[in-house]
């Protein structure tokens, strides 16, 4: 496996890379690598000849009161995990290399970006959107792969590159989750023995409203409400938004329809957790 850490060695390798006929996949990450991130690593693999994962915490989707400098970082270990699951090659650049000194053009996807997670943290998606933008601009890949657990990061990844006409296929592979239901995230490392327990009330919840949406409920208010009250159960998570929404354009629904994305996000500890569902 290559390791990159300038973006000419990622636009070089990935334009070798298809020299062969290879169809190239990019898997962008933040790293501190899991399950989840294992997932997507292996879905691209299995559709592209030649995979690319980047690992880089993106300080611009961070707001500066938020968790940057304590994200995790294992690098060592994301690089084993990133092998044995079949990249090719690991993306790594620095800050300075993704934005260089005097770096003054960002991308920002109006309405969808200030909606959900884009309303309770200004300016996350513009700093997302910018930063994948460059990724895909430089590793060229035909398909891009991304969780589904980040559901509002990809309609707004896939409103963009309509918009930019990139020429890129985006694969959106499903949530992994512990055996128990919590969505596995980079930040559940944060979370104490007794915030684990609690943080059980985010998927908890989206099983009821699944449940519930599939009995044959469709009101989102009432949706809505069967969730509120599975977190009030659990006082010391504090809710940002329970939302039902259409996927591509954000817009809350008053009434579910196949497809429609029932989101969650919410405070435990100092933690903030997501976690959704496309309802059926
Ligand atoms: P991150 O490193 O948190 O920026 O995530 C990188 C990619 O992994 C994003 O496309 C996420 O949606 C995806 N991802 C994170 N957690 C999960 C999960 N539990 N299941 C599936 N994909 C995930």
């Amino acid at each position: 496996m290559e390791l990159l850490r300038a973006v000419a060695e990622l636009r070089r390798w990935s334009r070798e890379a298809r020299k062969g006929g290879n169809a190239v996949g990019l898997v962008p990450t933040m790293g501190a690598l899991h399950a989840g991130h294992a997932s997507l690593i292996r879905a691209a693999a299995a559709c592209c000849g030649q995979v690319a994962v980047s690992i880089f915490v993106n300080p611009t989707q961070f707001s500066p009161n938020e968790d940057f400098a304590r994200y995790p970082r294992t690098f060592e270990a994301d690089c084993a995990l990133a092998q044995a699951e079949g990249a090719d090659a690991v993306f790594a650049p620095t800050v300075e290399e993704l934005y260089p000194s005097g770096a003054a053009t960002f991308v920002e996807v109006e309405a969808l970006g200030n909606r959900l997670d884009g309303a309770s943290r200004p300016g996350h998606f513009r700093g997302v959107a910018t930063v994948v933008a460059k990724l895909l601009i430089a590793a060229e890949p035909d398909h891009a792969f991304f969780g589904q657990k980040d559901a509002a990061q990809v309609a707004v990844l896939r409103r963009m590159v309509a918009d930019l006409h990139l020429p890129v296929e985006i694969v959106v592979c499903p949530i992994v989750r512990e055996p128990d239901g919590l969505a596995l995230s980079s930040r559940n490392l944060f979370l104490s023995a007794a915030e684990r327990a609690q943080a059980l009330v985010l998927s908890r919840s989206i099983r009821q409203v699944e449940q519930f949406a599939a009995a044959g409920e469709r009101r989102s208010s009432a949706l809505i409400a069967t969730a509120r009250k599975t977190f009030a159960a659990v006082p010391e998570v504090r809710i940002d938004y329970i939302a039902a929404v259409d996927w591509a354009t954000l817009d809350p629904v008053e009434i579910a329809a196949p497809g429609t994305l029932f989101a969650v996000a919410a405070w435990v500890g100092q933690t903030r957790l997501i976690d959704n569902t496309i309802l059926s």
